[in-house]
């Protein structure tokens, strides 16, 4: 797997050929060719990151170095989230890599909050800093926090996050921070494995019932540390119900913040969501488009075809930037293709280097 998309990204600069084209309402981007209006964009603010997640790329990888590697600035992420915001995208989630080992995260998140037209900033995190961080992101105009835990077992966590024991600590801890903290919501994110960690369901479960949390488990994808997928190491929901039919799931509604998540509430009182992205896609629903943090649109986290948005951001060129994005959306299949993930040997970038 190599660590840049270029050998799928489209280099043509994205041509404006539409002169009226500014950064105003007025320029709403349309539903795209399947219907889906786009309202959300994931941002990944570096590939660096304190753990070493088994699933999410190899272990060899430097995690922390960011040698060679080209980081797009706070202003450049600011630059393309006003113009996303301008054509109506309303929700920013912030990941990486691990966004809160960037230094000066939060200053960036508060400018991120005060773009015109952002209703919601949100962020993805391994947990590990929320302790020290978890008033500063509130304060900064972070709504909702999803935390990645993937077990409950402290010996466990080294090995799935190759960390030292201290980590664990830090991460319990700064997950009780944040769920103490008044955040509108705090999820929980389990990548759920076979044989890693299917025995620990339960005790999520029950975890989310104490901490009056949402626990969400999500399907393992091959994108990552491809060695270690295979069909059969998936935990699918249809397992995972069958596993918890004594606590009578019953299915929720959806709303704006369930995302791709079916949610259940279940006869203890826990709230759990099942993310599949490999059993039943989700593709209908989808409003989302991912900014790498190399200067990519990635139109779907499994399709490697991006759109290199750098020449826009270097000249500042909004008109060039919103052909980008509307190539990204044209570009934006109906659904992802099934081959992809069963038949061809991973994907370009690993999970970090996309942000999930
Ligand atoms: N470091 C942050 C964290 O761990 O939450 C943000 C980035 S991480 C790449 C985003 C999400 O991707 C995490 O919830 C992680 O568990 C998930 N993820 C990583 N590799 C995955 C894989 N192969 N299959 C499914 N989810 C994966
Ligand atoms: Fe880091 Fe998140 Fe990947 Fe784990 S899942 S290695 S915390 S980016």
């Amino acid at each position: 797997m190599s660590n840049n998309s270029s050998n799928n990204s489209n280099n043509n600069n994205c041509s404006n050929n539409d002169s009226s084209s500014n950064n105003s309402n007025n320029n709403i981007i349309q539903p795209d060719q399947y219907g889906r209006r786009l309202k959300y964009l994931r941002i990944s603010v570096t590939p660096a990151c304190n753990f070493k997640c088994i699933y999410c790329k190899p272990h060899t990888e430097n995690s922390m170095s960011l040698a060679g590697e080209k980081i797009l600035s706070y202003d450049d992420i600011l630059f393309v989230s006003e113009v996303f915001a301008g054509l109506g995208v309303n929700r920013l989630r912030v990941t990486g890599g691990e966004p809160l080992v960037r230094k000066d995260i939060v200053p960036f998140l508060s400018k991120l909050s005060a773009i015109n037209g952002i209703e919601e900033v949100m962020i993805t995190t391994n947990g590990s800093l929320l302790t020290k961080y978890s008033d500063d992101l509130l304060k900064a105009g972070v709504s909702r926090l999803n935390i990645s835990l993937d077990t409950l077992n402290a010996e466990r966590f080294n090995y799935i996050a190759g960390t030292n024991t201290n980590m664990f600590n830090d991460t319990m801890a700064g997950i009780r921070t944040a769920i103490r903290t008044d955040f509108k919501q705090v999820k929980i994110n389990a990548v759920m494995i076979k044989g890693f960690n299917d025995d620990e369901l339960l005790d999520f479960v029950n975890f989310a019932a104490e901490e009056n949390i949402i626990m969400r488990f999500i399907e393992f994808m091959p994108v990552g540390n491809h060695d270690l997928w295979s069909k059969e190491n998936i935990i699918t929901s249809d397992m995972i119900l069958k596993q918890l039919a004594h606590l009578n799931p019953q299915q929720l509604q959806k709303d704006k913040n369930t995302g791709p998540a079916v949610n259940y509430k279940l006869s203890n009182g826990a709230t759990i969501g099942i993310i599949t992205p490999i059993t039943k896609h989700f593709c209908d629903d989808c409003d989302k488009v991912r900014l790498t943090y190399d200067g990519y649109i990635r139109s779907c986290l499994l399709d490697d075809r991006e759109i290199d948005i750098n020449d826009a951001i270097k000249s500042r060129d909004t008109n060039m930037l919103i052909e980008c994005i509307k190539e990204a959306l044209a570009i934006k299949s109906k659904e992802y293709d099934k081959n992809s993930v069963e038949v061809k040997n991973g994907y370009n970038r690993t999970m970090s280097r996309i942000g999930g």
